[in-house]
């Protein structure tokens, strides 16, 4: 008897998934792994391709070269999803497993920021990112703000990057002199968890001249005035405005009816949801852990880890933990790390490494190996 899957979403979690089950079940098995995209994408080649270090289609890993035993890949619109009978319909037929695992990510709303479609961008899409990169040659002098419009939001990180990047950008096109940039979050430090690598970007925050706005929000923005007004009625004056828009589920998962506050919960030790045989990984669930892949690549090794103890009657792998390396870019030809322990401890662990030249090689090989590995690129 093989053993049925259905993988809703072939991002970070859906793929580490969908290769584990295969390197251990192989022909034992048989995923349908949907997405509606064509190809995978890192989310941070959304910050190269924003300042023009790359092209929009060298960052695509397309699934047509994800060939693995027991895996088939559907490019598929998910429709409707009925946990109850581990049931998905698609915009091309309909999918019943044993196992169902929802890795869908996480939408945006940019429509719950008023004026942020007319009046700002945002770099969390790919056109987001495309768009800026075109914007951003002619942006020479004025106010840049890089602001989130709500917690949570990917990589906490990112905001604090885009603005490091930022000031090199301007650096090297002259114009920085003529420019200011501010970084506005709803969180004390640029990442709560780990003080040490708050501390270090606060540090390279102030040696850049760039403003950090802990604790506020970007609640609107007035197009008209060019005025960014954050949670506490505060008003900014921007020219540019690269925005973090608010996160949200996407549609089908909230019509499933398995969202609570906006996302779907889990027992943090399994993944798995309030249905039997469903589990929900990375950016749709609530874990209370930040939103980023390297959290829904160790969930997604969680869930494949206990479909195969239960596909083989042998015992069930250790709780999630809730780890994973991130890496952040300082600008400079310098990356940093912060290694964090979400739930092993009774308090969060994270060991930052201080930003260096060899971190950067570091975080290529973070991309390339899961390329070869998912993608055998
Ligand atoms: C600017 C930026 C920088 C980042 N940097 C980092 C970083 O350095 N490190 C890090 O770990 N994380 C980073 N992240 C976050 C990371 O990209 C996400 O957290 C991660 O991709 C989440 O993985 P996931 O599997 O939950 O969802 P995703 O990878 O988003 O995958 C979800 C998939 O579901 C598909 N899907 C959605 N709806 C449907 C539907 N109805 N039908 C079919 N398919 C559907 C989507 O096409 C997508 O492929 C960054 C994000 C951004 C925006």
């Amino acid at each position: 008897m093989k053993l049925r899957v259905v993988v809703l979403g072939a991002g970070f979690g859906g793929l580490e998934l969908s290769t584990i089950l295969s390197e251990e079940l192989g022909e034992n098995l048989e995923i349908t792994l949907i997405d509606k995209s064509d190809s995978f994408a890192f989310g941070f080649s959304k910050l190269d391709i924003m300042f023009g270090r790359t092209k929009p289609e060298s960052v695509r890993h397309y699934y047509s070269n994800l060939v693995k035993p027991g895996v088939t890949f559907r490019q598929e619109t998910i429709r409707g999803i009925e946990p109850e009978s581990r049931q998905v319909t698609t915009d091309r037929g309909t999918y019943v497993a044993d196992a169902m695992v929802v890795a869908l990510g996480a939408d945006y709303d940019i429509g719950a920021t008023a004026g942020l479609a007319e009046g700002g961008d945002e770099f969390y899409t790919f056109a987001g990112a495309e768009a800026l990169s075109r914007k951003l040659p002619l942006f020479s002098k004025g106010h840049a703000i890089v602001g989130v419009a709500a917690w949570p939001y990917k990589c906490p990180p990112a905001p604090s990057e885009a603005a490091l990047m930022l000031h090199d950008y301007l650096t090297t096109h002259g114009v920085r002199g003529d420019c200011e940039i501010s970084v506005v979050i709803p969180m004390s430090a640029p990442i709560p968890p780990s003080p040490d690598a708050s501390r270090a970007l606060l540090a390279a925050f102030a040696e850049r001249g760039i403003a950090f706005i802990p604790n506020r929000s970007v609640r609107a923005l007035d197009p008209e005035r060019r005025i960014a007004v954050l949670d506490d009625n505060t008003e900014m004056p921007y020219d540019l405005f690269l925005g973090v828009p608010k996160h949200r589920a996407p549609d089908v998962v909230e019509a499933s009816g398995m969202t609570e506050n906006g996302w779907i919960p889990v027992n943090p030790a399994t993944l798995e949801t309030r249905f039997p045989g469903v589990f929900a990984i990375g950016d749709v669930a609530s874990i209370g852990i930040p939103k980023a892949g390297v959290f829904a690549e160790s969930a997604a090794r969680v869930v494949a880890q206990s479909l195969i103890a239960a596909f083989r009657r042998s015992d069930p792998p250790s709780p999630f933990a809730g780890t994973g390396a991130c890496y952040i870019e300082f600008g400079g030809g310098q990356v940093g790390r912060v290694e964090v322990d979400f739930l092993s401890a009774d308090s969060v662990t994270a060991a930052y490494t201080d930003a260096s030249a060899a971190l950067v090689a570091e975080k290529q090989h973070f991309g390339s190996s899961r390329r070869a590995r998912w993608f055998g690129l």
